[in-house]
Parts: C-alpha cells; sequence; structure tokens
C-alpha cells in the first residue's frame, strides 16, 4: 500500500469543491486500503497516544468555519487490530490507548474527500510533542511493515504552514520564500535526502519562515519513515493558498 502525505489547508476543504480535494479523490479511488493510519498536524500532544475508541467522534477543532462544518460528520470506525499492530510495532514505547478522543479536522478534511464514504478503518497516532524530529522519524520506520498488510500510512499537515505572517499579510518576509522553500523541499524529496529534511530546522531562513512550529511539518517525517528505498515522490497537487499557505500533497508507492 501507498503512504501519503496531504497537505490539508482548510477545514472548508472537507466540502470539496477544488483542486486539492480532486487530487484527493483521485487518489483514494485508485487506492483502497484494508485500514489508515494517520498521523495528523491536529493531534500534537505530550505522549505516544493512539485512538483506541469503536467509534471515535469527530473533533470540531478549530475556530473559524463553524456555520457549514459545525455539524460535519467522518464516521470511520476504528480498528482495535491496528491498534494492537501500532503497538507491537513501537514497543517498548507503549502508546496509550484512547477512547476519548475523535477524530480531528486534518485527517476528516481529507479522508471526507478520499474515502467519501469513511468505509475504511481509520486510526490516530499522536504526534509526541516531547520527541524531536530524528525520534519521530524512528519511529516511523517501526511502521513500515504496516505498508505490507495493507494499511495506508498517511500524514496530514503543511509544508509551509505560518499562520502568524498570514494574518498580518505575510508584511516582513522576504519575496517568494515560499515557493523557494516549497521547491527546496521537493528537489529533497526527489533526492531521497531524509537527514537534511529531518534536521529542517538547518534549512536556513526560508525554512524558518515555512516550519515556525513543528506540527504541521512532522507528518511528512512519518511518511518518509515509511518509504521505500528506490520510491520517488509522487505530487498529487502542489500549490499556495491564502497568500502562502503550502498545499503539497505526496504520495509514495
Ligand atoms: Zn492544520
Amino acid at each position: 500500500m501507498s503512504a501519503v502525505f496531504f497537505g490539508h489547508g482548510s477545514p472548508m476543504n472537507a466540502l470539496g469543491g477544488n483542486r486539492y480535494a480532486e487530487a484527493w479523490r483521485a487518489f483514494g479511488a485508485r487506492r483502497r486500503p484494508r485500514a489508515i493510519l494517520m498521523i495528523s498536524a491536529h493531534w500534537y500532544a505530550a505522549g505516544p497516544r493512539v485512538t483506541a475508541g469503536e467509534h471515535p467522534r469527530t473533533n470540531h477543532d478549530f475556530v473559524s468555519f463553524r456555520g457549514p462544518l459545525g455539524a460535519f460528520a467522518y464516521p470511520a470506525r476504528g480498528d482495535a487490530a491496528l491498534v494492537r499492530r501500532v503497538c507491537e510495532l513501537l514497543a517498548p514505547v507503549a502508546p496509550a490507548l484512547d477512547e476519548r478522543w475523535g477524530y480531528d479536522h486534518g485527517a476528516w478534511s481529507v479522508l471526507a474527500n478520499a474515502y467519501p464514504d469513511a468505509d475504511v478503518p481509520l486510526v490516530e497516532l499522536c504526534i509526541d510533542r516531547t520527541l524531536p524530529a530524528a525520534d519521530h522519524y524512528a519511529l516511523a520506520r517501526r511502521l513500515a511493515p504496516l505498508r505490507d498488510e495493507d494499511v495506508l500510512v498517511a500524514g496530514s499537515g503543511n509544508v509551509v504552514h505560518n499562520i502568524e505572517l498570514l494574518r498580518s499579510g505575510w508584511g516582513g518576509a522576504p519575496a517568494g520564500w515560499q515557493r523557494r522553500f516549497n521547491d527546496d523541499l521537493l528537489a529533497r524529496l526527489d533526492r531521497g535526502d531524509h537527514a537534511a529534511l529531518i534536521a529542517y530546522e538547518r534549512l536556513g531562513p526560508d525554512a524558518r519562515l515555512a516550519i515556525p512550529t513543528p506540527d504541521h511539518y512532522l507528518p511528512l517525517l512519518y511518511v518518509l519513515g515509511v518509504q521505500r528505498a528506490g520510491e520517488r515522490p509522487q505530487v498529487l497537487v502542489d500549490g499556495d493558498e491564502l497568500g502562502g499557505l503550502g498545499m503539497l500533497s505526496v504520495a509514495f508507492g
């Protein structure tokens, strides 16, 4: 099974109607996994955790967009067998089995397009915010066997995500930095330059603007961790939204 990074952008993308949603839909139409393991920017908390409920709720974890999305539901069921398998692969790291946390909008806004019937079981793995980037990549490497077990390993974030600059109208930032960083990142994906992508804090001033906090970037490292030797990135869709939010989505395999 493939591995995929979705650049999710606005929660409104759940409703479709743009080229990003169309690209996610086309991806899902070509791949039908047994289950999905999702690593989303919007479950970024202390300690390892997995969703372990049978029917996790849909979290409306955003302040704007309430109107059209307030009642949005993505009723994918959980998957106890996948939870057990993830724990087995990550041992001795022992994720807490979280039966209260539901699916966050980083997960459901893209999956509502890729798998609109919500008929593929879904488990989310929390991004443990206490760990450095290299540890996330190392954890992901242990999850690689899932791809042989028909599980789609999916990351959801945005490779360029600076909400503070967005709110201030991108003032004071040098021209063209978003696209420059995005293209540099794509070239490194193409070369399989994982070492540099893990040490993203050393990638220079554009990277510091693109990744002011790690939450929306780290899901990419989970996808790279399960990438196989020789696999090339397939760009599903790319673009800048709202003046500079990086919407790159990329698949392997
Ligand atoms: Zn987000």
